[in-house]
């Protein structure tokens, strides 16, 4: 039998002297320090070093009386049980010493060796799972403030909605604002209108028992006006007699920043790093979207444009490799101040751009063409002090309907790109026939 270090805390000596006989004839040696006070008490855990494995309590001490006992014992000794000597036989009294924080009680005209030591033994096992449950909380209070966490918890009969105080915040809500939201109904109205229907039937698949749990991100309205994107998890935690869900109870956590992140992500793979132009991958899918176009409806005409700078080797050579991205850099910044907004421009690689022209026939693309090439004419690159200009070389085609790939347009293209080229330069050739504007060279 283990051997238990107990404080026994009675004023009355006759009391006393009941309970260490009681304790005695129990079957174990156990340390009991008898102590008369509070005060005492105090005094006494001021010697320990570790605490003792229970308190037995009188609450009618010299100086201390009823509850506040409890409580005050409880403040100086919080790591260590409390059995509760009661001398009456009083159930409400008794339930009332539990809550201000004693394990277990005992009423002292039944104070069998048995009782006791069950009553001990009881309030040991309360004590340790009151402390495991305490840390847990702490730790799950940790991972709430931590991770900035809301809670809420929603009543599916009534629909009310409770959201807790950083949920609030997370929205722009003060503590003390009275507009807050008070159903479901009511936050509804502040998500964002393409996110709505989504939620609803997030919520209605794990209802419904389809979904183990309820799992969303979405967009609420920030007080200011502008959306706050959030991730909520919860599931039902109630259930009626019929098994009907009665309370649905979860997280929120606003993930803005990792929004963020996300789309800067998307961003840097969509877009070439140099000319923040799009890069091949999404010029292709621009292409395939205008493709889309073009077969689904008649006289929709789409051309594209591919672009080579011309001799480039040689501004590389001359200037270094860094002095060319300068190059490519103003190149690209002058063709697009020529565009419309509409218009898809792409760096497909090294020095070869392309430019997609939605809703515009062959001539409008040669038009373009012309004027980009102009443009790139008349440009002056400052490199250090020493003014460069450049030309360039341009290939036009449509996209046709009969296309069995979205490369057709950009392979003629490239083709009359090659004829520029081979023609002199500097000039703007569609594939066939060649549409110079200058003569041969
Ligand atoms: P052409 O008129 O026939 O087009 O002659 P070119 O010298 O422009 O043609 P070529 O394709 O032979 O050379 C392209 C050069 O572009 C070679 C390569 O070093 C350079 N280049 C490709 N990508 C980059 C880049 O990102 N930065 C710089 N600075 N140079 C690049
Ligand atoms: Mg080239
Ligand atoms: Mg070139």
């Amino acid at each position: 039998m283990q051997v238990l270090d107990i404080i026994l805390i009675e004023d009355e000596d006759g009391d006393a002297g009941l309970i260490r006989y009681s304790l005695k004839f129990s079957g174990g040696e156990h340390k009991i320090t008898w102590l008369k006070s509070l005060t005492a008490l105090d005094r006494h855990l001021a010697t320990l070093d570790a605490a003792a494995d229970v308190i037995l309590l009188d609450l009618n001490l010299p100086d201390s009386t009823g509850l506040d006992t409890v409580y005050r014992c409880k403040a100086m000794a919080h790591g260590t049980p409390i059995v509760v000597l009661t001398g009456h036989d009083d159930m409400d009294f008794s339930i009332r010493a539990l809550e201000a924080g004693a394990q277990d009680y005992l009423v002292k005209n039944q104070l069998k060796a048995e009782n006791l030591l069950r009553a001990i033994r009881y309030a040991m096992e309360r004590h340790q799972l009151e402390q495991r449950l305490q840390q847990s909380e702490e730790l799950m209070m940790a991972a709430i403030e931590g991770g900035n966490l809301g809670i809420w918890e929603w009543d599916l009969k009534t629909d009310a909605c409770y959201t807790s105080k950083r949920l609030r915040k997370n929205v722009g809500f003060k503590a003390d604002d009275d507009t807050v939201p008070q159903t479901l109904t009511e936050w509804m109205t502040r998500t964002h209108p393409d996110d709505t229907d989504a939620i609803y039937e997030a919520l209605k698949r794990h209802v419904k028992g389809e979904e183990k749990r309820y799992q969303h991100e979405f967009r609420l309205k920030h007080k200011l006006g502008h959306w706050v994107w959030v991730f909520e998890s919860g599931h039902v935690v109630s259930r009626d007699a019929e098994g009907n869900p009665e309370r649905v109870v979860g997280i929120q956590q606003d993930i803005s920043s990792r929004k963020d992140m996300e789309e800067q992500l998307r961003d840097l793979a969509m877009h070439d790093p140099l000319t923040g132009l799009l890069n091949r991958r999404s010029f292709m899918n621009a292409m395939d979207r205008e493709y889309g176009r073009v077969k689904r409806r008649e006289d929709y005409p789409a051309s594209i444009l591919m672009l080579d700078i011309d001799h480039f080797k040689k501004v590389n050579d001359t200037h270094g490799h860094a002095m060319g991205d300068e190059v490519l850099n103003a190149f690209a910044t002058t063709i697009a101040d020529e565009l419309r907004e509409n218009d898809v421009f792409g760096r497909l690689g090294g020095e070869e751009f392309a430019i997609l022209l939605p809703d515009t026939p062959l001539e409008g693309a040669l038009k373009v063409a012309e004027k980009v090439r102009a443009g790139v004419e008349t440009m002056q690159v400052n490199l250090n002090g020493h003014l460069l200009g450049i030309t360039a070389s341009v290939g036009v085609d449509t996209l046709r309907a009969d296309d069995h790939h979205p490369d057709g347009a950009l392979a003629r293209a490239d083709a009359a790109l090659y004829t520029a080229k081979q023609t002199g330069r500097n000039r703007v050739c569609q594939q066939i026939p060649c549409g110079t504007l200058d003569a041969p060279a």
